[in-house]
């Protein structure tokens, strides 16, 4: 409000790119035949917010057109407020230049609008991948795209169509799971974020999507062969042009032609083809054949490409070179999150000296422009409030609670031992029943999220079985849990990662830790009727665990509503989820998908046991 918007007034009736009732189309053309080639440049360039915040008139000397948050860059009181008086403070920068052109806001909103203190955490993508309930997934991330953009972002780095080929990857919670097929159904989370109309992406309740990462992420090699070391996360996918094809770029093709995903975000992983004679790894930002000829050409992706943070330093040669090599491969807008002048500056001399061409800096410009034309930002470039005290509300937190009660699978449930019955004494062990933090995983309030309580709302899983039940007793580490109890529950898991190898804590591995195996070992051994969950964000091994427990559930990740677990396990609803990947006998079977030749998991792809209601 305080931010004017008097300097575009000025300009109504003059400039068509100023005309809400021309064609996107003419506006974009119109805009990009006043603009300079910094300007241009400037379009393409996106900056971390904690870069400029301290001097925000760099967002108009550097022509900036977007800014993120990276994981955990929030203002310092994290409100809702906070968040949207900081970003049109941003807004205000960037119509102080020439052509007033809006500021676009991007932010991992990956399981709700998960920076914010207050927001709905849903459960990841797994955990939706385990409900096969494409409505609901739709739902939930319409929820997000409200709570975000009442916040101020006006576009989110999610979702994730990665198709995760390999428990040991560290992102692989962030995929619906192992089956392109699966990951496709979930695309209705790209509908659920934009809308399907286009006038939806101008509403307070919609946001622009990504879809990332841009192909292979999940299915890249692992381990070491005769002639190479291959890391799993940013790693090597080693493969030919048809499984590539079939099952890491398949999720791409109806996300741009039925869902008309907005940007897409090329992956940090590279691709080496085993039916190209001599090939060597390729770094996806640089690899004009996918970005380019698959899915700008082939696919038809109208879109823009938003390059991941810093990726474009991970190529070869000097910095010149290595934005030259991005920019001729298709990439669009460039995270550089601490080097943007770096970045114009580099950019503008190659165009000058000749080795980059202007017209694949229009093209990357309209596509952004035209964006931000779709979205409303030139008519309404500040924070549209309404919907604020929507966030975290008791609506929204019961879809949370409803997707976490449908992801809940139910693998094993022998002599009666689940539904849990209110009269039962219950005792129950291990940190993860009662840890917001571990049950919320990466991407909470900061970038690896982080154990404990007290950061952000929600109910834990205790919480959820004290609300059912009255007679309940908690010990963290599983003591005593002999005196009469009718039931015990364990729940393991791992704690909070997001990127790399993940579970830091426990080694790196899909083991459970010591005190998880102690702990079912302690509590199966005393209690007659026991039942082990798993709160992690990929399966554990649990092969000599399994015959000790009666029952057993996977949890994933849930996210802020604990209830939802106590739902299924008291038989308020039932077990409906089914495994969105192969479960793992021992981490030496890995990778293990449906489809394999030797296919012998501990439990196949799509398993998972119902109960009545
Ligand atoms: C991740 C992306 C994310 C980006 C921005 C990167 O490290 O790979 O998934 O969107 O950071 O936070």
């Amino acid at each position: 409000p305080e931010h004017g918007g008097h300097a575009t007034a000025a300009h109504h009736g003059t400039a068509p790119y100023l005309d809400p009732r021309l064609p996107v189309r003419q506006r974009v053309a119109d805009l990009l035949g006043r603009m300079t080639l910094e300007e241009k440049v400037g379009q393409m360039t996106q900056a971390e917010r904690g870069a400029v915040d301290s001097d925000q008139g760099q967002i108009t000397d550097l022509k900036l057109g977007s800014l993120l948050s990276g994981g955990g860059s929030t203002p310092a009181s994290n409100t809702p407020r906070a968040w949207a008086d900081m970003i049109d403070g941003y807004q205000s920068h960037a119509l102080a230049t020439r052509l007033h052109i809006p500021l676009l806001y991007g932010i991992d909103a990956v399981h709700g609008d998960n920076n914010l203190v207050g927001a709905t955490i849903f459960p990841h993508n797994i955990a939706l991948g385990a409900t096969r309930d494409p409505a609901l997934v739709r739902a939930e991330e319409h929820i997000t795209a409200t709570e975000t953009r009442a916040t101020g972002p006006q576009w989110v780095f999610a979702p994730c169509l990665c198709v995760t080929r390999d428990d040991r990857w560290g992102r692989a919670y962030e995929s619906f799971g192992e089956d392109p097929a699966l990951v496709e159904r979930m695309e209705t989370a790209i509908d659920g974020f934009q809308g399907t109309r286009p006038q939806d992406l101008s509403r307070p309740d919609h946001v622009l999507a990504t879809a990332k990462h841009f192909a292979g992420d999940g299915d890249t090699a692992y381990g070491t062969s005769t002639t190479n070391t291959y890391t799993i996360d940013q790693g090597v996918t080693v493969t030919d042009h048809r499984h590539f094809a079939a099952v890491d770029l398949a999720p791409y093709v109806p996300a741009v032609r039925e869902h008309h995903v907005g940007s897409v975000m090329p992956s940090y992983s590279s691709v080496r083809w085993t039916d190209v004679p001599g090939s060597t790894p390729v770094k996806m930002s640089a690899s004009k054949e996918l970005l380019t000829g698959v899915l700008k050409e082939k696919i038809g992706f109208q879109g823009f490409l938003i390059s991941d943070w810093e990726a474009i330093h991970q190529l070869p040669g000097d910095y010149a070179t290595q934005v030259r090599t991005a920019v001729d491969a298709g990439l669009d807008m460039f995270m550089e999150p601490y080097s943007a002048e770096r970045f114009e500056q580099t950019l503008v001399s190659e165009v000058r000296a000749g080795r980059v061409p202007m017209a694949r800096i229009d093209d990357a410009v309209s596509r952004i422009l035209r964006a931000k034309f779709e979205l409303g930002l030139f008519e309404h470039p500040y924070t549209d409030r309404r919907d604020i005290g929507t966030i975290g509300s008791p609506e929204h937190r019961a879809v949370a609670r409803r997707a976490v009660a449908e992801s809940q699978v139910l693998l094993k449930n022998d002599h009666g031992a689940l539904p849990l019955k209110p009269s039962q004494r219950i005792y129950v062990a291990e940190v993860n029943a009662d840890d917001l933090g571990n049950q919320a995983g990466g991407w909470t309030v900061t970038w690896q999220g982080q154990s404990g309580n007290g950061r952000f709302p929600g109910t834990t899983i205790l919480q959820g079985i004290r609300q059912a039940a009255p007679d309940v007793t908690y010990s963290a580490d599983a003591s005593a849990p002999t005196a009469g109890y009718d039931v015990g529950v364990v729940v393991v898991g791992e704690t909070p990662y997001a990127e790399g190898m993940g579970d830091v804590g426990n080694g790196h591995t899909l083991d459970l830790s010591a005190a998880d195996r102690a702990a079912v070992d302690k509590v199966c051994g005393a209690i007659r009727t026991c039942v082990v969950l798993d709160v992690a964000g990929r399966p554990q091994i649990v092969t000599d665990e399994l015959p000790k427990a009666d029952a057993f559930v996977m949890s994933w990740l849930p996210g802020s509503e604990g209830e939802g677990v106590a739902d299924v396990l008291f038989g308020k609803r039932p077990f409906t989820g089914k495994l969105p990947v192969s479960w793992p006998r021992a981490e030496s079977q890995e990778p293990v998908n449906v489809g394999d030749h030797r296919y012998d998991p501990l439990f196949r792809y799509g398993y998972g046991l119902t109960t009545g209601r």
